[in-house]
């Protein structure tokens, strides 16, 4: 397990000797100790990125693309060791981590290293005698800071475009979950990376996070994380006006209209809020139903939530794991007493589950509470973990008032059978994304972000891949004419 810095294509300690203590969420146990980055760290690999830039951007796209090609099939090579790892690390169901969290990570670097000599400039038609074309360069280095949620994904959400595109990277995984980051670290070394390509700095968001998004020599910054620190982040950039990317955070409104097939629904809700135990910036957090099918819709919700497999996350029968860190489940906790001083009315959950076994892990079982009012604090603040708010409507432009009632805009889902409803509504929701009759489908095709406080910018597709490049405009003055003003 590798548990040092990634700095100029060699793990190394950090300059200052720190760690960072390493938990398994399942039971608390000490997993091993990280190098912790410091400012120092993060002026080194900034430097190694620095140097390695101009024979990074100056190779042959698709010698690029390949590199990325040949990331993705060592993924695939590894993927058991990795699921492991991810599983270990985060608390992630091993079935999840087997099924999505590693083919997601191995599709996007895939993606990115088909994409990295398909994207193209363009010529712009001008004034006949000139010729302007417009190139699509890479910005330089970039510093992308990501979360503990899907530390292994991110990696490839946030590094797949930027190295296609020709950049080189500093990347902070969370203090929290760094471990399957410095396995990708090391199969990016075997595969060929030239040194100084990808930086991996593991380390606290207040040092070595704030170094990277003030450094003067960085680009760009990608962030994904929460609103608060993202506006952090963005103070951090302004002292050499650097570029800013936020995925922040979501209260995802979920709305299940009375024409809606209820299994597909039930289900869909439940995968919504409840996968990766809710963990997830784009979960179904408010459950918005129609008053006519609300009662029947929540008995069997409820029926299903409390018959979900809580368990070790290593375990492949296991449907719903730990929440990532101690801290993390006193912050979802407190939420349920914040809901009951609010007079909400909890109707699963809410607690931790009995078995003595999973006693000194991080869990909580499913949690159901219906709020009183759509202002109320758990139907606008982001819980982020297995914490569903219901709330009721009577007509669709309730429905819609209530899913746009939140500063947040990033994802949301419908159900309904009623085809004009379902694409009338999806345009009127204020989110980067929005799911009909399915819910939290990704693909590195598809642009990923927010709207609001939810953050800007976008990952995935070829939106990603403008957001790490700058337009470069060049003019020609094709026929050799003299310009006209001062001639004599
Ligand atoms: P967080 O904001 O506490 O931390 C995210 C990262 O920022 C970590 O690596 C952390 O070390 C670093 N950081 C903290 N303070 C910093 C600072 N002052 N300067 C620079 N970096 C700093 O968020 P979290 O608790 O790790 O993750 C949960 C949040 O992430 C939730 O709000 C969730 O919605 C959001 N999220 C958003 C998306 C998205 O794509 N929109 C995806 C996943 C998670």
């Amino acid at each position: 397990m590798q548990n040092q810095l990634f700095i100029n294509g060699r793990f190394v300690d950090a300059a200052e000797g720190d760690t960072i203590d390493v938990l398994n969420p399942h039971d608390g146990s000490l997993i091993t100790k990280v190098a912790a980055a410091t400012s120092t760290d993060v002026d080194l690999a900034v430097a190694a990125a620095e140097r390695a830039f101009p024979r990074w951007s100056a190779m042959a796209a698709a010698d690029r693309g390949r590199l990325l090609l040949r990331l993705a099939d060592a993924i695939d090579a590894n993927a058991e060791s990795l699921a492991q790892l991810e599983s270990l690390d985060t608390g992630h169901p091993i079935r999840d981590s087997r099924a999505l969290d590693v083919p997601r990570t191995a599709a996007c670097f895939r993606y990115f290293g088909g994409m990295a000599d398909k994207l193209q400039g363009s010529v712009i038609p001008v004034e006949t005698g000139f010729l302007n074309y417009v190139q699509r360069a890479p910005i330089g280095v970039v510093g992308q800071i990501v979360p503990w949620n899907f530390p292994l994904m991110f990696t490839s959400w946030k590094m797949g475009p930027a190295l296609a595109a020709g950049n080189t990277v500093v990347l902070k995984p969370s203090e929290i979950t760094p471990l399957s980051t410095l396995r990708i670290a090391e199969l990016m070394a075997e595969v060929g990376f030239p040194e100084g390509v990808v930086n991996i700095v593991p380390g606290y968001g207040h040092t070595a996070g704030q170094r990277l998004a003030e450094h003067p020599r960085v680009r760009k910054i990608a962030f994904t994380g929460s609103t608060a620190t993202g506006r952090r982040i963005v103070e951090a950039s302004q002292g050499n006006l650097k570029r800013v990317q936020l995925e922040l955070g979501g209260k995802g409104a979920n709305i299940v209209f009375d024409d809606a097939k209820l299994d597909a629904a039930i289900n869909g809700a439940a995968w919504a809020i409840f996968h990766n135990q809710g963990q997830a910036c784009i979960a179904g957090s408010r459950l918005v139903l129609h008053e006519r099918i609300a009662d029947e819709f929540l008995d069997r919700f409820i029926a299903l939530a409390d018959s979900i497999r809580i368990g070790n996350p290593l375990d492949a029968t296991t449907e719903m794991g730990p929440l990532t860190s101690l801290q993390h489940l006193e912050r979802v906790k407190a939420y349920v007493d914040v809901a009951r001083e609010q007079g909400g009315h909890v109707m699963a959950g809410g607690a931790a589950p009995s078995d003595p076994s999973l006693a000194k892990g991080y869990y909580v079982r499913p949690t159901i509470v219906e709020a009183r009012t759509p202002q109320d604090r758990i139907a606008q603040e982001e819980v982020f973990g297995p914490f569903v708010t219901v709330l009721r409507f009577d007509s669709d432009e309730e429905a819609l008032q209530i899913a746009n009632s939140t500063s947040y805009g990033l994802g949301s889902g419908l159900w309904t059978r009623d085809l004009s409803r379902a694409h009338r509504t999806a345009a009127a929701m204020e989110a980067g994304m929005c799911w009909i009759n399915c819910y939290k489908r990704v693909n590195p095709g598809s642009p990923f972000g927010g709207v609001g406080q939810s953050g800007y910018g976008r990952e995935m597709g070829y939106e990603a891949m403008h957001d790490y490049t700058e337009a470069r405009s060049v003019w020609v003055n094709v026929d050799g004419n003299v310009p006209p003003h001062f001639r004599r």
